[in-house]
């Protein structure tokens, strides 16, 4: 990984926040794909500048509530603002990066270089009836420094390991000048040592960059330590706040306690304290028997039977 300060990008913090308003707002947001909900009464609001860790066991919707920030899917019910705008009229989509979850399922064979698709990126953002000039090419580049992907530039695309296709994708994202980078589980198929030094990428874009992060896992012990904020989403949010607020709440005891059950999966996380007590973590290793809602100052609940 490149230790020396890349260059500044177009969206560096000095930047003056043109756009005070939160970039994501979700009221009441509620999704199925036909069956049971999906998503009911989803409240979150994500604003500029935020690195937040949305987490979740699989199947509870995270990948879903994605796509309809990232208007690939729209809501049953409640309302979504983007940018301070309606979702339904908002049309700068290359304000939002986004980093998808199954990259290795690219071809090898598709016909496109590092250099080209975070040039599509600089183009999304142009439009097509701008021709690209020196300054697109400069934007480029720079993107390709910061996701230290310049040695990498004239590979094809399907041919590169998987955290170095997200690093692409990043750089797509900063060609654009996107301002909320959304990544779905991005170190699912990576190593340790990988994952860190992208965790270590994404602080650095949204310190020195000023990037706003969305970032998707399913094991909150993989990202504390990285994210200012978590939001646990379990077909709605059930805990927002500082990594440190969550371990405070004694969740372990609390999560799990009553007899409310609001089970969306059957796989629904096993909440245990983490090493060096920093936070709680989840595995998947123990269904539950129920879960709990627990906004709400006041909850003490005994702890259940696991
Ligand atoms: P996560 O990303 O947290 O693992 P998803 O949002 O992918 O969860 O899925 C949430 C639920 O919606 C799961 O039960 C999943 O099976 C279901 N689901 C996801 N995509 C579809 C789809 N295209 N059609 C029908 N059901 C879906
Ligand atoms: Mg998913």
């Amino acid at each position: 990984m490149t230790t020396k300060t890349p260059p500044s990008l177009a969206h560096s913090p000095t930047r003056p926040l043109a756009h005070p308003s939160p970039l994501v707002e979700l009221r009441d947001v509620g999704f199925g794909y036909g069956g049971e909900p999906t998503l009911a009464g989803v409240d979150l609001t994500v604003q500029r500048g935020e690195f937040l860790g949305l987490i979740g066991p699989n199947g509870s919707g995270k990948s879903t509530l994605l796509n309809i920030i990232l208007g690939l899917l729209r809501p049953t019910s409640g309302n979504v603002r983007l940018f301070g705008q309606d979702a339904a009229r908002f049309s700068e989509r290359w304000r939002i990066g986004y980093v998808p979850q199954r990259l290795s399922t690219f071809d090898a064979q598709f016909p496109a270089t590092v250099t080209e698709v975070v040039g599509m990126g600089r183009f999304a953002r142009l439009g097509p009836l701008r021709r690209p000039g020196a300054t697109d090419r400069a934007a480029v580049e720079r993107a390709l420094e910061w996701a230290d992907m310049t040695a990498f530039r004239d590979r094809r695309i399907g041919r590169l390991s998987v955290g170095q296709q997200q690093r692409a994708f990043i750089a797509r994202a900063l060609a654009s000048e996107s301002e909320l980078l959304i990544l779905d589980e991005p170190t699912a198929a990576v190593d340790a040592a990988t994952q860190e030094e992208f965790y270590h990428l994404l602080e650095r874009l949204n310190r020195e960059v000023g990037l706003t992060i969305i970032l998707v896992e399913h094991d909150l012990a993989m990202v504390a330590a990285h994210v200012a904020a978590i939001a646990l989403l379990n077909r709605r949010i059930v805990f927002h706040g500082t990594p440190q607020e969550y371990a405070a709440r004694d969740f372990l005891h609390g999560i799990y306690s009553e007899q409310t059950t609001c089970a969306v999966h059957p796989e629904i996380p096993h909440v245990h304290a983490a090493h060096e007590g920093v936070v709680a973590g989840i595995t998947h290793t123990h269904p539950p028997h129920n879960i709990r809602h627990t906004h709400g100052a006041d909850e003490r609940p005994t702890r259940g039977e696991q």
